[in-house]
């Protein structure tokens, strides 16, 4: 499904800064990859990456087969395949819930309003916010607003989704109505990507774990092997400073 193959990453600032360096993984269809790792450590350039809201300098990025750093790439056509909910939920502000997710589906999907309505009902019900489908996002509280992201995300059909610290912004008796989406969402088979520092998500949801630091991956494993037998020092002292 997603396949990086070396990429790094520079950005000039005027330092440079190398904030990808050779990084390499596979994400399977239907596989929830938790990526973890200090502030600064690359988790959300490595994400950006893989919508090209950040262009990767070297290596590449094969998404279904398609290298999404190819000049001849569609590039909208990628962003609408890989979905991404952000740690600000940023939805349009002068827009009601059901325009939110009806816009880019009329636009880019080139779906007709009333199918486009269809769909946005469909997926606000299985976010359980439907009831609100005529408010404007200032009216709804930060987990509503986060599940309204998701919700407008997934009615593009995407192929992949990630999401980079969705629950970071919440109050903390929001997060779990958050989590809980995407854990269904996991469950149902969605390729993800999620960058968290939420634990509890990782160990029973992820089917593996990527650590990063200084923008290189340095331990890959499982859930278990992350928490109960972490093999390099670096990760030893991440998870000890979480955990
Ligand atoms: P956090 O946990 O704080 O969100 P992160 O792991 O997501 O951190 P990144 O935001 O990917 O880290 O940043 C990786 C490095 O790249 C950092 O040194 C950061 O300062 C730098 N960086 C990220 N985005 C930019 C940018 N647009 N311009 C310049 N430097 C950037
Ligand atoms: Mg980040």
């Amino acid at each position: 499904m997603i396949e990086v193959k070396q990429i790094n990453k520079y950005f000039y600032t005027p330092d440079k800064i190398h904030a990808l360096r050779d990084v390499s993984t596979t994400v399977e269809a239907g596989e929830v990859v938790v990526v973890i790792g200090p502030s600064g450590s690359g988790k959300s350039t490595f994400l950006r990456c893989l919508n090209r809201l950040e262009y990767a300098d070297e290596g590449q990025i094969l998404i279904d087969g398609v290298d999404i750093l190819d000049s001849k790439t569609n590039i909208n056509k990628v962003r609408a395949d890989v979905g991404m909910v952000f740690q600000s939920f940023n939805l349009f502000p002068h827009k009601t819930v059901l325009e939110n997710l009806t816009i880019a589906q009329t636009v880019v999907r080139k779906r007709g309003r009333k199918e486009a309505e269809k769909k946005a009902m469909g997926l606000l019900e299985k976010v359980g916010i439907h009831a609100k489908s005529g408010v404007y996002p200032d009216q709804l509280s930060g987990g509503q607003q986060q599940r309204v992201a998701i919700a407008r995300a997934l009615c593009m059909d995407p192929k992949v989704m990630l999401f980079d610290e969705p629950t970071s912004a919440l109050d903390p008796e929001m997060i779990g109505e958050v989590l809980d989406v995407m854990k269904t969402l996991g469950k149902e088979g969605m390729t993800m990507v999620v960058v968290t520092h939420e634990m509890g998500f990782a160990r029973e949801v992820a089917d593996r774990v990527l650590f990063m630091d200084h923008g290189a991956i340095v331990e890959v494993g499982t859930p278990e092997h992350f928490f109960v037998n972490p093999e390099h020092e670096r990760t030893k002292l991440f998870l000890s400073q979480i955990l």
